[in-house]
């Protein structure tokens, strides 16, 4: 993925995340993954590299602990198979003005 950063900097550079001990992204369907998404957009569209394909188990990673809540994954997957909901309790993500 190409950054759209200067100087190879991430999204993650500028934020504060407070990671909950639970998900709050998951898959709905696994095997849909598998066996009906060719080029699994999500492994490329995330911003901040949340979703990766695992050869190994032949299902996508989801790192929710890099999430910064920008909401194109509930809407980018395009066989709706991403559960998404706002972290609650005061989890998540911290935007902060002039990266401070
Ligand atoms: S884009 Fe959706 S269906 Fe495709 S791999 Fe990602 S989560 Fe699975
Ligand atoms: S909401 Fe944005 S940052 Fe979070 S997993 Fe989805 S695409 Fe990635």
């Amino acid at each position: 993925m190409s950054n759209f950063l200067k100087d190879n900097q991430s999204p993650l550079d500028y934020v504060t995340i407070k990671v909950d001990e639970n998900s709050h992204i998951s898959i709905k369907d696994p095997k849909k993954c598998l066996n009906k998404c060719e080029n699994k957009p999500c492994t490329y569209y995330c911003p901040t590299r949340v979703f990766s394909w695992e050869e190994q188990s032949n299902k996508i990673k989801v790192d929710y602990s890099r999430c910064i809540e920008c909401l194109a994954c509930p809407f980018g997957c395009p066989l709706n198979n991403i559960d998404w909901n706002f972290p609650q309790g005061g989890y998540g993500v911290v935007y902060q003005p002039n990266g401070q």
